[in-house]
């Protein structure tokens, strides 16, 4: 017989950003949600020190098992792919002085990987939240997505914000969650577009994007820089009304444009919280719109087949669309009438067909569950 305090499976999902791009690594604001798709494991506690990782082809991941020793674990010397997420994990753990030692994990998942829809925080928050049970750990879910985070920067070496394992950790279902990446204080915003006679859909181009990949860590280097000529800690602390004035001493183009797409997205995500808070969700949408033109021409991490999704849902008559993840590709989330998504998805998939792109994926999203227990 199995016992259930040294077995179990577990369950952390991925998540849509609603509004709040680029921001987490400013100290600033977000509003994601998770998805129903999640990346499931069943974990066993071992005895021996071996950490035992399996992702069947058939269960949404690749090959050959791997197996490692805990205390061999080592930031840069980790298998790559799936396996370097949990091996990440267990070594974050270990590293701030966790007792974790010898794990069986299978993992199943339903989140597409490289898509913006964090299969990565996916994979480490639902190791983490084993780990956390079967080691009698006791951290609280803020605590598990600051440790994923460190796997993901230290150990995988993709220089992320907090976002996307706080949306995976502490979501809820029917709910939007508003994080103040600062001190990680949140909110659950309830975010219900159905009951609004709306839906959001989100539309996978199938443009892989590449974090790891030096983009993103210029855009991030490029606002730390930012913030060092203007003299604050961190982006976030340059007050909407004072931005005419910061861009006056910024020295060139681009760091002007990423300082203003920071600014006024951290304001879009105040508005939307006040939007959904006053039931207006229709007025949302122009905030999405906003938001991906910000990031497409100040923040510059849109790519042709992205900035087509949006243009192609609107003229299908979305009330708002934009990117959403970390941009150069991933996934679009559409604000629709209730009962529009099939109709918007074919538009966009036709414009991609017109143009000659690979046929993009889509499905209705709405606010699920975040990391938990299954039994
Ligand atoms: P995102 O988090 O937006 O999906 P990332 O680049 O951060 O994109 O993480 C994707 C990586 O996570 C993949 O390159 C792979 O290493 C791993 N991964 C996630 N899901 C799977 C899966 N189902 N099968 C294999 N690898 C996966
Ligand atoms: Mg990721």
């Amino acid at each position: 017989m199995t016992n259930t305090a040294r077995a179990g499976v577990w369950a952390a999902p991925g998540r849509v950003n609603l509004i709040g791009e680029h921001t987490d690594y400013n100290d600033g604001f977000v509003l994601p949600f998770a998805l129903s798709q999640q990346v499931t494991v069943a974990a066993a506690r071992r005895d021996d020190g071996l950490l035992r990782l399996r992702f069947p082809a058939a269960s949404g991941g690749t090959k050959d098992p791997v197996q490692l020793r805990i205390d061999a674990l080592e930031p840069g010397r980790g298998p790559r792919g799936w396996a370097g997420y949990a091996a990440g994990v267990a070594w974050a753990l270990r590293d701030a002085g966790h007792p974790v030692g010898g794990v069986d994990v299978t993992f199943s998942s339903t989140v597409p990987p490289g898509a913006g829809l964090s299969s990565s925080a996916a994979l480490e928050v639902a190791c983490a939240l084993a780990l956390n049970d079967l080691y009698e750990l006791g951290l609280p879910g803020d605590e598990l997505a600051l440790l994923c985070r460190r796997a993901e920067n230290a150990y995988i070496g993709a220089p992320t914000g907090i976002m996307d394992q706080a949306a995976s950790a502490c979501c809820t279902p029917g709910h939007a969650l508003f994080l103040d990446t600062r001190d990680l204080s949140r909110r659950h915003v309830p975010f219900d577009p159905a009951a609004h006679g709306l839906a959001l859909l989100v539309v996978d181009t199938r443009v892989q994007h590449a974090h790891a990949d030096g983009e993103y860590g210029r855009r991030r280097a490029g606002c730390e820089a930012a913030a060092r000529t203007l003299g604050v800690r961190a982006l976030r602390d340059v007050p909407h009304g004072e931005l005419p004035a910061a861009l006056g001493r910024l020295p060139d183009a681009d760091s002007r444009g990423l300082v203003r797409h920071v600014v006024t997205e951290n304001e879009r995500v105040l508005r939307a919280v006040d939007l959904l808070a006053a039931g207006d969700l229709p007025a949302l949408g122009p905030v999405l719109t906003a938001g991906h033109a910000s990031l497409r021409d100040d923040f510059r991490v849109s790519c042709p087949e992205v900035d087509l999704a949006v243009t192609a849902a609107l003229s299908a008559g979305a009330l708002g669309a934009r990117m959403t993840g970390g941009g150069f590709g991933g996934s679009v989330l559409a604000l629709v009438a209730r009962g529009a998504e099939e109709a918007v998805g074919a538009a966009v998939a036709a414009a991609f067909a017109e143009a000659s792109y690979a046929p993009p994926h889509w499905f209705g999203a709405a606010a699920s569950a975040g990391a938990r227990r299954l039994s």
